[in-house]
């Protein structure tokens, strides 16, 4: 049912790839993406005026020179530059934005030659299948320390706990179609978790298994606080459920205020108290119930209006029998 005109045109093909003070690494794998490119070309699976786009995220280092020097040289490879740091996410939307009106299908890839890019080739066969999300997952941590394992793996599982619906252990190494893309620039939210948010688009997805090597050259940019800081904001930015454990809590209290004012008054009527006590004790378990429970209200509310302020699409098409007008 794929497009039928695909067979006789090609996908044109965007590798997109956030870099970051990378021109240690750079000069290694921009061969490496090069040469993938060119490979693909070759099995006749992606057109000729498929490129891999080099995003510099506000580098303070050589990388836009770098880049800059490698698109000259070569027809396979372009870039773009931000005006200034924005982080690895707004830095990978900017990429997969500015690709989606030139190409069919994009690859988000990091810079550092971390993810297999052998795994391209099936992405792209499960693309040709008629998926529109291809997820790379890592299926193996064992270059890793046990101490990024553990917290990369803890990571996701608290995201799915608290509501978050990602992938587990896929970052952001994905095949992404270009009718997915258009849809998704409808997403206008500004804290950006986009693992958790192509999930939110639909459309058919799969995923692909792939070994992740240690980095090539350089540093990681993502030590502990930062990832800290990326687990914290996907969790916020998907999920209200965090509002919903406040209610719960809420409930349960009140629960135990309730049984709290009646021991005290069976111990009232026991003569086991000393005056005033009782009050006390009534008023105060009365009062934290029914603050807990009004504070967890209140906070349902703060959630749906911050799920409003996003402004996402209420539903997306995929599929018609017709071919829509277009609009004028
Ligand atoms: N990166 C970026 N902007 C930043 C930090 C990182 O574009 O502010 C890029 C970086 O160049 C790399 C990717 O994001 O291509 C992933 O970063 P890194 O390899 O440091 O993270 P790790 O793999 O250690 O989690
Ligand atoms: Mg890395």
């Amino acid at each position: 049912m794929k497009k039928q005109d695909e067979k006789t045109k090609l996908p044109v093909l965007n590798i997109v790839v956030p870099c970051y003070n990378e021109e240690e690494v750079l000069p290694i794998t921009s061969v490496m993406f090069e040469n993938k490119i060119k490979e693909l070309i070759e099995l006749k699976k992606i057109d000729e005026s498929s490129c891999v786009l080099f995003v510099n995220d506000g580098s303070k280092d050589t990388t836009w020179q770098i880049i800059c020097d490698l698109a000259k040289k070569s027809p396979y490879i372009e870039g773009v530059s931000l005006s200034r740091n924005r982080g690895h996410q707004n830095a990978l939307l900017g990429g997969l934005m500015e690709a989606k009106d030139r190409c069919d299908i994009t690859i988000s890839i990091d810079c550092d030659g971390q993810d297999d890019i052998n795994a391209m080739n099936e992405m792209i066969d499960k693309y040709l299948e008629g998926f529109d999300v291809v997820y790379g997952v890592r299926s193996k941590r064992e270059t890793d320390t046990f101490f990024k394992r553990f917290t990369a793996e803890s990571f996701y599982k608290l995201l799915n706990m608290m509501g978050a619906e990602v992938v587990f252990n896929h970052a952001d190494y994905r095949l992404v179609s270009k009718r997915v893309l258009d849809e998704f620039a409808n997403f206008e939210e500004v804290n950006l978790f986009l693992r958790g948010m192509f999930p939110l688009v639909g459309f058919n997805s799969t995923s692909v298994y792939y070994e992740r090597h240690e980095r090539m050259a350089g540093q990681s940019h993502y030590p502990l606080s930062k990832m800290l800081s990326l687990a914290f904001d996907g969790i916020t930015s998907l999920s209200v459920q965090p509002i919903r454990y406040i209610t719960g809590f809420g409930i349960l209290m009140a629960v135990l205020s309730f049984i709290g004012v009646l021991y005290t008054l069976i111990s009232k009527f026991a003569g086991r108290t000393v005056d005033g006590w009782t009050s006390t004790t009534c008023i105060l378990c009365f009062v934290s119930g029914v603050q807990m429970i009004s504070l967890g209200v209140l906070g349902e509310y703060i959630g749906k209006i911050y799920m409003e302020t996003k402004h996402r699409p209420r539903y997306i098409i995929s599929e018609r029998t017709y071919v829509k007008k277009k609009e004028s």
